[in-house]
């Protein structure tokens, strides 16, 4: 279990002040202008050197996203954009960064900035997020009274803005180019790439977009070394990571813990077990809502980080929001209801994902209810290979994976389902 003193976030449960006299007490802003004068290059090597993978869900090296962006301006800007519009289901866990500890990703915003040659940044919080967003934006007004933000930012030499934008509402934002469009004043529809964002991004200049927990783990990484980060966890899958942790637990939370921590462990250190005893356990969606869930037996000795969950169980660590089913659940009722998400969240304007996530919608409501044929389960698997990877973002995937999972992992609930159904219906027509 990661002990106390190896943790990032201190005040991920808001016991503590939040404020900047709060953060600097347990060792933020701490030496933030001797990082930047260490130069660019050896900011981009430390995190590549940490092993760091981005913490929104696709797991791409951070240091590498980096060294994208070009090293010398062509007289465009470059921009950090980070991505606060956290609105997966199951996910909650930057939620607790910007509304307990801000200044981790403040901190982290200047480095990361200066480190891809950008002088502004934004961080594009979810509607929803009310609370966040006061928080947050009273602790960048914090930053620039202290002289943190603005002109010779921190005393480091590099004059540094950082906005606050609220988005409003829409899970598809949160695609990063969705992401820019909206913070220009758009649509949120996504963009066709390439142009990937690193050579034409927010107002076709330079821009990375980053996940606020990528960003915020920053400082303390280069603080500490990367050999401290790449201590945890196996090769490949480094680091501390926020694990939130939702569903049939006895105590669901968002917690920080070594990546590569086995699913038994997270489980029974940290959340009192699973409701009703691990016999009780039946489905576990061990990334976020967009990943295909697991059977229950094959998760208790699964190791929590990207390469273990996508090669050995065909899932994903996502964003790490693990969502936990017991055996009252409805499985089938649980997945249509994802659909029916990813049905209204839909953008619209690619073909496949318009059309197919409404059909796979229905086709879901029509087995939860028993109420098909057992070939249809094939049609739908189907539809569901001709959304994926046929669109222009990866919300068709999204929606695509958990109705895979379902299938793949639970079929012979859905055929008994129907069985059931048309048993019912023969009993009653006897009658
Ligand atoms: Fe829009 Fe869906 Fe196409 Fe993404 S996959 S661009 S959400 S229609």
């Amino acid at each position: 279990m990661l002990q106390d003193k190896d943790r990032i976030f201190t005040n991920l449960y808001g016991m503590h002040e939040r404020t900047l006299a709060g953060a600097k007490q347990r060792g933020h802003w701490d030496g933030t202008a001797g990082i930047i004068k260490k130069g660019r290059d050896w900011i981009i090597e430390q995190m590549k050197a940490s092993g760091l993978r981005g913490r929104g869900g696709a797991g791409f090296p951070t240091g590498l996203k980096w060294s994208f962006m070009p090293k010398e301006s062509d007289g465009r800007p470059a921009y950090l954009v980070i991505n606060a519009d956290e609105s997966e289901p199951g996910t909650c866990k930057d939620r607790e960064i910007m509304r307990h500890d801000p200044h981790t990703l403040i901190e982290g915003a200047l480095i990361a900035s200066f480190a891809m040659n950008a002088n502004t940044s934004y961080i594009y919080i979810r509607g929803e997020y009310i609370r966040e967003r006061e928080a947050l934006q009273a602790a960048i007004d914090e930053c620039y009274d202290a002289g943190l933000l603005g002109k010779n930012a921190a005393n480091s030499g590099w004059d540094f803005d950082l906005f606050l934008h609220h988005g409003a509402g829409a899970y598809i934002c949160g695609e990063e180019t969705a992401l820019l469009e909206s913070l220009e004043g758009k649509k949120g529809m996504p963009r066709m790439k390439p142009p990937f964002p690193a050579g034409a991004g927010l107002y076709g200049c330079p821009t990375t977009v980053n996940n606020v927990e990528s960003i915020a783990v920053v400082p303390t990484i280069l603080r500490r070394g990367p050999e401290w980060f790449a201590g945890f966890g196996r090769p490949n899958n480094s680091g501390t990571k926020l694990f939130g942790i939702s569903g049939h637990v006895n105590n669901p939370c968002v917690v920080e813990e070594a990546m590569s921590i086995s699913f038994e462990e997270l489980i029974d250190k940290h959340c009192g077990g699973i409701r009703g005893g691990w016999d009780n356990l039946k489905a576990v969606i061990p990334g976020g809502s967009s990943v295909p869930c697991v059977r229950g037996e094959n998760m208790r000795d699964a190791i929590m980080d990207f390469d273990y969950l996508r090669g050995e169980l065909g899932s994903g660590l996502g964003t790490a929001a693990v969502i936990v089913m017991d055996k009252q659940t409805d499985i089938i009722k649980a997945i249509w209801r994802l659909a029916k998400f990813y049905k209204h969240e839909s953008c619209g304007q690619c073909t496949p994902c318009r059309e197919g996530t409404g059909w796979m919608m229905r086709v879901m409501e029509r087995l939860m209810r028993g109420e098909a044929e057992v070939e249809e389960i094939d049609m739908l698997w189907d539809v569901t290979k001709q959304v994926e990877g046929h669109t222009i973002c990866a919300l068709g995937d999204a929606a695509a994976w958990p109705i895979q999972g379902l299938i793949r992992n639970f079929r012979d609930e859905i055929e008994d389902r129907i069985q059931v159904n048309k048993q019912g219906k023969a009993s009653i027509a006897a009658e």
